[in-house]
């Protein structure tokens, strides 16, 4: 069945990891997908091409998140293009994990730029859209550390809380409009940002887990997937952990 046939979505960094995974799930369920990324041009060609073999309508672009003038632009081309904006995932994040002692302004401010400023940065370019056409869904990728906190991560602790409030505060502003805005809070997922990590702090993150698993960038998908159809018509301003269990 496909869920999303005739609906135009927008993912950001879906050139690897989670947000590929996302852009894969979409376009199997029929919706036509535009996904950015910000250095990886060949990774991304790879994905839009295996998009392309689905069967659905895709693009690539190179679209830093962190800049408002970007994302207008971006959402501005979308439009003549395609002339609708149903479904905006925003998945762009990086980490620049140290303890408070050791963080430097700079990894602060880059990580509060890319995880959470990007987020307002969307929102705000796609929101006329949405509201005209009466109907949208954004979903906001955040992270178990954003409910939780994690020694070594306060920034993007931070930054990934900053959504929970942001999201929660969206789906109030513009559920009259038929506009959903919800999170997804993945727990430790293989990727090459969970493949930077010190073996020790894998496993301890494992032992954490019930479902006694690292989850997969499917995992997540799936649960986007619901989030963006109409299988979730009455969900709104939720944060969904996709965790194997964690957050019990
Ligand atoms: P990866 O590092 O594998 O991929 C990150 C993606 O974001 C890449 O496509 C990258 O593009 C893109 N990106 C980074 N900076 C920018 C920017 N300024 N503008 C546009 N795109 C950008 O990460 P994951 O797939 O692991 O994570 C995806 C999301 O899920 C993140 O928000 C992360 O915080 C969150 N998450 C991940 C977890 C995990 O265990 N992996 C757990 C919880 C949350 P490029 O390739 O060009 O650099």
């Amino acid at each position: 069945m496909q869920l999303l046939k005739d609906k135009v979505a927008l993912v950001t960094g879906g050139s690897r990891g989670i947000g590929k995974g996302i852009c894969l799930k979409l376009a199997e369920h029929g919706a036509t997908v535009v996904f950015t990324y910000v250095s990886s041009e060949e990774a991304a060609n790879a994905v839009l091409q295996e998009l392309k073999d689905l069967g659905v309508s895709a693009r690539a672009v190179r679209s830093d998140a962190t800049k408002l003038n970007e994302a207008e632009k971006l959402v501005e081309d979308i439009l003549a293009e395609f002339g609708a904006l149903h479904i905006v995932v925003n998945n762009a994040g990086i980490t620049r994990d140290n303890l408070l002692m050791r963080m430097r302004e700079e990894d602060w401010d880059a990580v509060i730029d890319t995880n959470l400023k990007s987020v307002f940065n969307i929102t705000k370019a796609v929101q006329r859209t949405m509201l005209k056409q009466r109907e949208g869904s954004i979903v906001n990728i955040s992270s178990v550390v954003g409910v939780e906190g994690n020694a070594g991560q306060a920034n993007y602790a931070a930054s990934k809380a900053g959504i929970i409030g942001f999201s929660k505060s969206i789906a109030k502003e513009l559920g009259s409009r038929n506009i959903r805005c919800n999170v997804v809070a993945p727990g430790f997922i293989e990727t090459e940002m969970t493949a930077a990590l010190d073996q020790a702090v894998v496993d301890g993150w494992k032992a954490t887990i019930p479902l006694k698993r690292a989850g997969t960038p499917e995992d997540v998908a799936n649960t986007v997937l619901f989030l963006a159809s109409d299988l979730s018509t009455y969900v709104t301003g939720q944060v969904i952990p996709v965790c194997g269990g964690m957050l019990i």
